[in-house]
Parts: C-alpha cells; structure tokens; sequence
C-alpha cells in the first residue's frame, strides 16, 4: 500500500510540496494511527500544516514514502501496531537520525499506561530523534507530556478538537457547509437547486445590478407575498447578506481563518470551489457583491441609534421596536405634523398594531432608570469580589502538586486527580464571576442623564430592564407607563 490512499486529493498539492520543494529543509517523516472515531485524513491535514509552517520536508527515503502508519482500531494495548514498531526500529537502527517525527497530537503514540511513552522517550533520547505534535510542542519526557499522557486517557475531551479538524477539511475539500438549518435557495445538504428561492435569488440580483435599491426589492417581495422560510417577509439585511453570499456561486468558505497550502484564507473568503450546483456563476457573484459593499454603509450598518432600540418589544407579537416617524391628524389649520414614535413594524415581520410616543417613552425610561441607580452607592473601580482570590488560590494549588510530582512525592495519578479536581473549582467560580454584577457603564445616576453617549445610556437602561414590551392601546400614540409590560424574569 502506498500512501495515496491516506493523504486526501485536496491536500496533494500541500504533499508534493513537502516532498519536492526545497530539499535543504529539515527532513521529518509523520506517524499516523487510525483508532475507533478518528481518521487519517485529520491527522494528515494538521501534521502537513505543521510541517508547511515549520519550514520542514518529508523525507521520502523512509517508512513508506515518509509515513509510518496503523490501522488498528482499538486502543487497547494487545493489537499489533506494525507501522509503530518499524518506527521503533528504525530510530533504534539509525535510520531516523537527524529526521523529526510529526504527530497530529501525542496520543496517537499511545494512549496506554505511561510505560509504553516511558520506553519510547528512552529510545528517541538515545537516538537523537525529537518528536514533535502538529501544535509545535515537544514530546519529550517532561512534565507537560506526563499531565497529557493522564488526561488522553479520558478521550471526551480530544473528541471536540478532533471535529474542528474534520469540519476545516470538510471547508478544503469543498464540500458543502454542515448546517441544521435548509439553505435557502437549496434542498437539505446542498443537493439540488431549490427552483422557487433560486429564481427568487436570480431575479433580485438582476434588479440590483440594474441599480434598483434593496430597499424598493423588499418592497416589490412583500406586495408579491414573497416571504422567508419562515414566513417573514425578506429584509433589506436578509437580501444583501444572501446576494453577498459566496455559497450561491458554490464557493466554500469558512467560519474561522483557515490555512490552505501554507496560506491563511481569511474567515468568509473563499476556500475551495465547491462540488453543489450553483445558482450564480462566479462572475455574477462579484457583480452583486461590487455593488453591494460599495452601499455597505446603509446596507450593512446595523448599528442601533436610538435610545431603546433593541430593549422595546411589541407586546402583541413580541416583534422588536423600530425608531419611525408618522404622520397624524391635520391640526385645524390643516398642518400635518409627524409624530416620532417606536412601532412594530410589518416589514420587519411583526403585526403592525402598536406604535407610542418615541419622546415619552425615552422620557420615561431615563427617568425610571435614574430612579433605579440612585439608591445604588457609588462604585468606582474594583467591585469587593472575593472569586479572583479564590482562582488564584486554585491555580496554586495546580502549581504545587506539579511541583510535588517533580520531586516524586505525588505520583502522577494524584497529580492529574489535583489539577482535574482544582480546574473544575476555577471553572465555576469563573462562571460566579460572570454572573456577579459588573460595574454600570456610568458612575452615577447623575453621570448617566447627563451623559451624552446614547450607546452608553442605553447600555445602563438594559442592565435594569433588558426587555420590555409595549402593549397595544386604543388610537393615537400617546405613551402611558401601564401598557408597558415587564417579564418577570427581567
Ligand atoms: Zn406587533
């Protein structure tokens, strides 16, 4: 067997690189083992990242074609490892000196009783061999190593970090994104076009590149009774994020930086071209984008700018408020005057019924909120927190029992039941942290009505009430505090 079959066809090009490029490189061969919930492939994808930014070379001369492997499928310590054992033998022979050895993560040498990892120190010291996993650390006998040689015992945890790997080669290989969720404009798993939504898609592109507005798009859907998924109707947000979408020319990308041949793909940009049918061609992908980043300024901002957007809800159909102005009764000389007012609105997919006097409601809120600070003494700085100690005192805890491991007075049984023991403390007392009051954003109740930074008066008022419905109340949109309706959770 050669190792075709091991290394995936979207990382050929990162291995030609590793074997052929320049050949003055540190030589290195990789160890991989395939075990019950793991793979090859993301054991390869890490160790030839590692190697790519290590500046090293895959040495084709040994093990097969630089590889040592096993199959076997189980931990447990009676299978036969051939592919280990010929790596025993060859660093014992020489044959492996001067070369690095590369593992995606130390258990894949072994998960067993720390003997098996004490011989294998042993033999790569006397041979001069280091080894290294694909995070750049050392495996060496040293403490480090014993502590993870403990804790891969319990396998939970290398569960979660094996999966990331699995969806950053998912991302390389272009496949297409895993979700929950049916994309619009596809069937579930990207498998065929979704012809209603893409035709939907295709024609609001075209409008745009025709110079129409998003905004007058939206407007055109909802007197069609064109709606979402859900049943809401498109947003100006909702169509500029999916016309922007990579997905719909079927190019993959991915959710964090990712690095593809030695370079680092920002997060969003495009990866790999993907295998799923598109619904734009690239070229009418770049069009849209082109013309939708360069109106990002009202397409993208988002940014609240009222003082209790975000905080009023419709208290009928718990849509989120919005900032508006609407037009009242003509006065008796027949001026029209516009009222500014929070509403639910139908075009953000809420029932339209509620709308109240956006001046008496602001008016009341900073009131409330003054009210509310007021009694409050005056905290400056640091809040009297006894956690911090308490973390500090956990993490010595840690330092002394490795410290104690060192001098061989703990074995390393005790030692990984400490630190297990003194982390799961420092965990929840983080969490009491978190959940003890931060400081407000304003010193006083003073500073917070005279403030003139809004994001910061709003910021005060959601830490009292962070959400807060308006119930609906005959005509007109004069505001009276009992058709407020506070959750009792709040
Ligand atoms: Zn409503």
């Amino acid at each position: 067997m050669r190792t075709d079959d091991i290394f995936p066809a979207a990382l050929s090009a990162d291995r030609d690189y590793l074997l052929n490029g320049d050949m003055s490189r540190q030589p290195c061969v990789f160890y991989f083992r395939k075990s019950i919930g793991d793979d090859f492939a993301t054991q390869v994808l890490r160790c030839v990242q590692y190697a790519r930014s290590a500046g090293l070379r895959l040495d084709a001369s040994i093990g097969v074609d630089g590889v040592y492997y096993d199959e076997d499928k189980s931990g447990s310590k009676d299978i036969e490892r051939p592919g280990y054992n010929k790596l025993m033998s060859d660093i014992m022979s020489g044959n492996l000196s001067g070369r690095l050895i590369v593992v995606r993560d130390q258990d894949r040498l072994s998960r067993r009783e720390s003997s098996v990892l004490e011989e294998y120190h042993v033999v790569t010291e006397l041979s001069k061999v280091r080894t290294f996993d694909s995070s750049g650390r050392e495996i060496k006998d040293d403490v480090t190593t014993g502590i993870i040689g403990v804790l891969n015992r319990s396998e939970a945890k290398i569960i979660g970090h094996r999966q990331r790997i699995r969806k950053e080669l998912r991302a390389i290989e272009g496949k297409p994104p895993a979700s929950r969720m049916r994309r619009t404009g596809y069937t579930p798993g990207y498998t065929a076009i979704e012809w209603e939504e893409a035709k939907i898609l295709r024609r609001a592109r075209k409008k745009v590149v025709a110079g129409q507005s998003l905004t007058s798009i939206c407007n055109e859907m909802r007197k069609n009774e064109i709606v979402k998924q859900n049943g809401k109707p498109y947003l100006v947000s909702d169509l500029s994020r999916l016309l922007r979408d990579p997905v719909y020319a079927a190019l993959r990308t991915f959710s964090r930086d990712i690095e593809v041949e030695g370079k680092v793909i920002p997060r969003g940009q495009a990866v790999a071209k993907g295998a799923w049918p598109r619904i734009f061609t690239e070229e009418e992908h770049y069009e849209v984008v082109k013309i939708l980043v360069r109106n990002a300024s009202w397409a993208t901002d988002s940014s609240p700018k009222h003082l209790l957007t975000g905080i009023l809800v419709c208290g009928e159909c718990g849509t989120k408020m919005a900032f508006g102005s609407k037009r009242g009764n003509p006065h008796k000389d027949g001026t029209k005057k516009p009222h500014y007012v929070y509403r639910c609105q139908k075009a953000r997919g809420g029932c339209g019924r509620v709308s109240r006097n956006s001046d008496a409601l602001e008016g009341f809120f900073l009131e409330l909120t003054y009210q509310a600070i007021k009694p409050l003494p005056v905290v400056k700085g640091k809040v009297v927190d006894t956690s911090a100690d308490e973390i500090v005192r956990q993490e010595r805890k840690i330092s002394d029992a490795v410290e104690a491991f060192k001098n061989d007075d703990i074995d390393i049984a005790a030692l990984a039941n400490i630190r297990r023991d003194a982390q799961k403390k420092i965990v929840d007392l983080r969490k009491t942290q978190a959940a003890k009051s931060q400081p407000l954003p304003v010193d006083d109740a003073e500073a917070f009505l005279e403030s003139r930074d809004i994001d910061k008066q709003r910021d005060t008022i959601r830490r009292f009430f962070p959400v807060v419905g308006v119930k609906v109340a005959g005509q007109g949109v004069r505001f009276h505090p009992r058709q407020l309706v506070f959750p009792e959770s709040a």
